[in-house]
């Protein structure tokens, strides 16, 4: 099909962040999330109209002055069989009309920064990793440096900033907050439990720039509210029509618990037919933060044998509508051929990844928060980029050797665990950042025994 000729001014479409990365271009789609890979001819060519509003023939001018000849139609039949839906659209103005300096842009700046907005919360969840409840004070926010900040997250052409709490709706001058993203060209995903959903925010939510994610812990009031708290079902069942009602699209998070698994096989036809969800993320509940002091909610490992054989049913017929945390699981077979001591275990933590807390101080990912060992500066008086070129976060991009890490190194599952590289997970639930998390694959069977 042919979407592109010669002679209509084209730029970088705004669903688009052109991104170049340590290994590889990408063309991340902010509606649909997806991201394409893209070769670095093709990078160069579209960089270009991101900072212009040029016809493809103008475009092939431009570079016969630079003694590089290209034929406009051949150029346009290439475009034109990109497998890139609409990457180049005519608009009134280009995709950004400030091109950076050259060092600027030839920093790799993070994929996604994560935003715990606010740690206070309206519920009281019995799982919540934060300890988030109504006790915690929410803290102010100089809306000038906001502005500032999510202006240059977007000259860092990230691709997602992912907002948390404690419950997003609920921090101080949140809707001012949002108003001020909505326009942001990155993907601005928002983790929320919806129970103050109104119609302001059903009027700042309906332009569809950013991607709601809501918990749903059951299909029934009584597994939903054992998680939640009495009577949340039933308000978020209401939320969600309005959402469904206004077309607004929203993803969903079941964590899975003792009370939901055995509903676990009506859940994706009541979350996506009934309510109208785009997607399912199932999670494993892990003891920590408030579910390390609950035992109860924890399943047992008969319990969670079963629930992986009913997950990947589930995966099997819904496909990718259906995402389950730590997918890759691992099996039963030992292979650390490719593992020696000095191997460097690393992360997203500062090299894809970096996360701001309430008071807008940065730190490696969101397990790092509150402890002064991980803080890496303030984004309160200093630049997002600047911070990013600290020498601080050595510790987490140079990797941490295999030898270091304690029981990791004589584990017979270390090349199929995703669970190992993770050091601040550990770090917050109290056992060490040289240590493996306590709910790890060798830890149940060790505990098994
Ligand atoms: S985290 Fe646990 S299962 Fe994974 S490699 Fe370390 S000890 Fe083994
Ligand atoms: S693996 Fe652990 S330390 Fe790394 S980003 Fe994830 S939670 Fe943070």
């Amino acid at each position: 099909m042919k979407i592109y000729n010669i002679h209509t001014n084209l730029t970088l479409s705004r669903e688009y962040v052109l991104r170049k990365n340590e290994q590889n271009c990408s063309l991340f789609h902010i509606p649909s999330s997806v991201r394409y890979k893209i070769t670095n001819e093709l990078y160069v060519l579209l960089d270009f109209f991101k900072y212009n509003l040029i016809s493809i023939n103008e475009f092939t001018e431009v570079l016969k002055k630079q003694n590089i000849l290209i034929d406009a139609g051949t150029l346009c039949d290439k475009l034109n069989i990109i497998d890139v839906p609409s990457v180049l659209v005519n608009d009134i103005k280009p995709y950004r009309v400030n091109k950076p300096a050259d060092d600027f842009r030839e920093t790799v700046f993070p994929e996604r920064i994560d935003w715990l907005i606010t740690e206070k919360c309206n519920l009281i969840c019995k799982h919540c990793l934060q300890g988030s409840s109504c006790t915690k004070v929410n803290k102010d926010f100089n809306i000038q440096r906001l502005n500032e900040l999510f202006y240059e997250m977007e000259k860092m052409d990230i691709e997602t900033l992912k907002i948390t709490g404690g419950e997003p709706l609920l921090a101080k001058n949140a809707k001012e907050i949002f108003k001020l993203l909505s326009n942001r060209l990155f993907d601005k995903t928002i983790l929320t439990n919806l129970m103050l959903l109104d119609d302001e925010w059903l009027e700042i939510f309906k332009n569809k720039t950013f991607h709601l994610s809501t918990s749903i812990d059951g299909c029934s009031k009584l597994s939903h509210d054992y998680i939640r708290g009495r009577g949340s079902f039933e308000i978020l069942i209401e939320k969600l029509k309005k959402l469904k009602q206004n077309d607004i699209p929203f993803a969903s998070t079941v964590t899975l618990h003792p009370l939901n698994v055995d509903e676990l096989n009506k859940i994706p036809e009541f979350v996506f037919n009934n309510l109208g969800s785009k997607k399912i993320l199932f999670n494993y509940l892990r003891p920590i933060g408030r579910a390390r002091k609950n035992d109860k909610l924890h399943l047992s490992q008969e319990k969670l044998k079963k629930v992986k054989c009913t997950l990947r049913e589930i995966k099997e017929e819904y496909k990718e509508k259906v995402i389950i945390d730590d997918e890759a699981d691992l099996s039963d077979s030992a292979d650390k051929h490719s593992y020696t001591p000095k191997t460097k275990l690393k992360c997203a933590a500062g090299r894809t990844l970096m996360s701001l807390d309430e008071n807008l101080n940065v730190f490696p990912c969101n397990y790092g928060i509150g402890n002064k060992l991980f803080l890496i500066d303030s984004a309160q008086t200093h630049s997002l980029s600047n911070i990013w070129l600290s020498e601080k976060w050595s510790l987490f991009r140079d990797g941490v050797p295999l030898y270091k890490i304690k029981d990791c190194k004589t584990c017979d599952f270390i090349s199929k665990c995703t669970l190992k590289q993770c050091r601040l997970k550990p770090f917050a639930d109290g056992v060490g950042f040289y240590s493996h998390v306590d709910y790890c694959y060798r830890a149940n069977l060790i505990n098994a025994l």
